[in-house]
Formats: structure tokens, sequence, C-alpha cells
């Protein structure tokens, strides 16, 4: 079955003082579930410190070199990390990553031996437009690589439109897209039925447990909630 997994991405947020946020969150949260916190590169080796699963929020394809700014997943992995989100929506728009630059970057972290959290999502001009299905299935499809594995791979559908507007979508369209993500990596992956999807967008202490009562969301990827641990810990502990 696929494991639940409360995950935090700081984003551009966060300084050696919001080391306090993560003492506090061990100290409220009873966890019945994977909990994860994803700070900036600059805190990741003091949050791993912590005793917390810890994840980067990006990596480059390659094992080394000369890319002045990026950071090698092995160099995630050395500093304590078990995780690296990739694909989110903020570097596809960003940074101009695509599905096969995303895919490479996975096939990376996995040889440094890190969980890949791939970033899934339709823009509300393709929601719109009666897009999000397929804009959701060609994005599995080229970000999520061959060698992807329940064990080394998480999925997040995190529609654009609901990152960091307090909109979110109707449990229906929630359920209709991660219904659908289950289908296609069960097509295409032996133990499809046991990657864990996560939902992203605007999760808030009062709206997570209605969230997580959603057929095939096994959790969920926090932004702005996941920064204080007075907002994550009740998130957590919901799931
Ligand atoms: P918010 O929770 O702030 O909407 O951000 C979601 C997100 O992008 C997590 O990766």
């Amino acid at each position: 079955a696929p494991r639940k997994l409360a995950a935090g991405n700081w984003k551009m947020n966060g300084t050696l003082a919001s080391l306090a946020q993560i003492d506090q969150l061990l100290a409220d949260a009873v966890p019945g579930c994977d909990v994860l916190i994803c700070p900036p590169a600059t805190l990741i080796h003091a949050v791993a410190a912590k005793g917390i699963a810890t994840g980067g929020q990006d990596c480059h394809a390659n094992a080394s070199g000369a890319h002045t700014g990026d950071i090698a997943a092995a160099q995630l992995k050395d500093a304590g990390a078990s995780h690296v989100i990739l694909g989110h929506s903020e570097r596809r728009t960003d940074h101009a990553e695509t599905d096969a630059q995303i895919a490479a970057k996975s096939v990376a972290a996995h040889e440094a031996g890190l969980i890949a959290v791939i970033c899934v999502g339709e823009t509300e001009t393709q929601r719109d437009s009666g897009a999000t299905l397929d804009v959701i299935s060609a994005q599995l499809a080229g970000s999520v690589p061959d060698c992807a594995t329940a064990a080394n791979t998480v999925i997040a559908y995190e529609p654009v439109w609901a990152i960091g507007t307090g909109r979110t979508p109707t449990d229906a369209q929630i359920a209709e897209v991660h219904a659908l993500m289950r289908e296609r990596l069960s097509e295409r992956f032996a133990d499809g039925a046991d990657f864990s999807l996560l939902y992203g967008g605007s999760v808030k202490p009062g709206n997570a447990a209605e969230i997580f009562a959603i057929a095939h969301v096994n959790g969920a990827l926090v932004g702005g909630a996941s920064l204080k641990a007075a907002d994550f810990a009740p998130i957590v502990a919901a799931l």
C-alpha cells in the first residue's frame, strides 16, 4: 500500500532562526505518517541533523561539474537529504524546466539514492479549456523516468492555480486527477498501485482532513502552511 507522507516545501523561505520551527514540530507532531521538510539548500544539513526527513527542492541532472549555482543529487544526499522535489511548477515557470529535464533530474536523484518527489499540475487556462487530464498524463509520461518505483518516487499533483492562492479544487476534481494518476502509473509500472500520490496547493489545517479522505490521496505537499509548526503539525495529525 502507498506510504502516507506529509511534506513541507519551504520554497525560498527560512533562515537559521527557522530551525526553531523544526524543534516545535518535533515536539508537537505525533506522526502516524512520514514527515518530510524541504528547506532551502542552506538549511538542509541543519534540518537533517534534527532527525527529521529532509529534502532538496531541485537538483542538477549531472553528477558534478561546471554548473555554477546548481546542486548535485549526491551533494543533497551528503548533506543529509533523503528526498528531492523535482519539476515544481515554480521551477517549470521560473527556469523553463521541461518534462525531459525533470526526468533526467529524477534519474540523477535515483542514482544518488534519493527519493524523487515529482510534481505535475495544470494551469488555470488548461483546466478551463478541458485539458487537465491530458496535461497530467503528458507530464507523467514525460517527467517520470522508467527507473521509477514506488520506493524511489512520489508524485505530487499541484494545480498551478491552487498554489499560494487559497483556492483549492473541489473534492471531485482532486479525485478525478488522482484516479487518473493511479491508472497511468499502474499501466506503466508493476508497482504503480503503491506510489504515494500527494495533493498540493493551499492545503491548510482547516481543509487537510477533507482532502486526505479523497481516494488515492496519500498525503500532501504543503507550501505556506509548512513554514510554521503551529500550522503544519495539525496537517500532519490529520493524515
Ligand atoms: P501552498 O501550500 O503555499 O499553496 O504551496 C503549495 C506548493 O507549491 C507546495 O509545493
